[in-house]
């Protein structure tokens, strides 16, 4: 066998082995083992036909993505040869222009005080700003905290934080190599969206934090994050999976965990996103 066709079954093997982790890390249990393709995903299960075991099925997906993510090119001596596809140059959007003296993380939240800026601070119990690594490659920004977060002042501890923790060893991280924020830092009431005004006033501690950290990559957890952090007003279905650029910072659009934990489904589309995360951070 050549030695590009070994390295092309070795780069398939690494892909069927990280992918099953994946699952297996997203509760996808009897991925790999001997059980019924039901368990690989609630949707695809349902999906008809079903004729592969689930190992089959993430094995023909692989090669599938293996596939489509090769392109005809031409050698030197005109011969065609199959190489990585080119990514489109991502659309590229700016950040508002924000203060930006900050020497610290601690500079930025000293600055939040004990803030009333908003509606928000009625009901909150704590401010949320942001916890990680300060020089952090990688930084996840969600919505807004929700009850275990103001009870802790810890963004993405509750149900959904625990899959988000799942996302991030997913791709080989700790959550303490990346650094996690929100668009707003006090939870609204009832979990609901945070509203126009409330977002306005927050970010630019955001946009702050972000320039200080000058992550390589943000990843943008649903819509509300991704239309704030992009200033657009497009839809995260549409969007998701398609890389953007912030001044310079790669984004990746995603659904939020909280969304996955209500449709399971969709599981499958953020780990097609969090394999370009992933892979883009270990070719940089
Ligand atoms: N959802 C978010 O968007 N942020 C959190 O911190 C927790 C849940």
């Amino acid at each position: 066998m050549s030695n590009e066709a070994t390295d092309e079954l070795m780069a398939i093997s690494n892909e069927i082995r990280d992918q099953l982790q994946f699952y297996r890390e997203m509760g996808f249990e009897d991925v790999g083992g001997s059980g019924g393709a039901a368990e690989l995903a609630p949707a695809a299960a349902s999906r008809q036909p079903q004729p592969q075991s689930p190992t089959e099925e993430v094995l023909s997906r692989t090669a599938l993505s293996t596939e489509a993510d090769r392109v005809e090119q031409v050698d030197l001596f005109g011969e065609s040869v199959a190489g990585p596809r080119k990514d489109p140059a991502p659309k590229s959007h700016s950040m508002p222009v924000v203060e930006c003296s900050d020497e610290s993380l601690d500079a930025i939240r000293d600055e939040m005080g004990d803030c009333t800026r908003c509606k928000l601070h009625e009901h909150r119990r704590t401010i949320v700003f942001g916890e990680g690594n300060p020089q952090a490659s990688l930084m996840f920004v969600g919505e807004g905290p929700g009850a275990e977060e103001d009870a802790t002042g810890r963004p993405f501890v509750g149900r959904a934080g625990q899959l988000l923790d799942k996302i991030i060893a997913a791709i080989g991280l700790r959550r303490e190599d990346v650094y996690i924020a929100n668009i707003v830092k006090c939870r609204p009431p009832l979990n609901r969206t945070p509203e126009r005004d409330e977002v306005e006033t927050c970010e630019p501690f955001l946009f702050r934090q972000i320039k200080f950290i000058r992550p390589r990559v943000i990843v943008a957890l649903g819509s509300p994050a991704f239309q704030t952090l992009l200033r657009t007003r497009e839809s995260i279905t549409r969007a998701r999976g398609e890389w953007r650029e912030l001044d310079g910072i790669r984004v990746m659009p995603t659904f939020h965990p909280a969304f996955l934990l209500r449709s399971p489904d969709k599981k499958r589309e953020v780990w097609e996103d969090m394999k370009k995360v992933r892979d883009f951070l270990n070719a940089n």
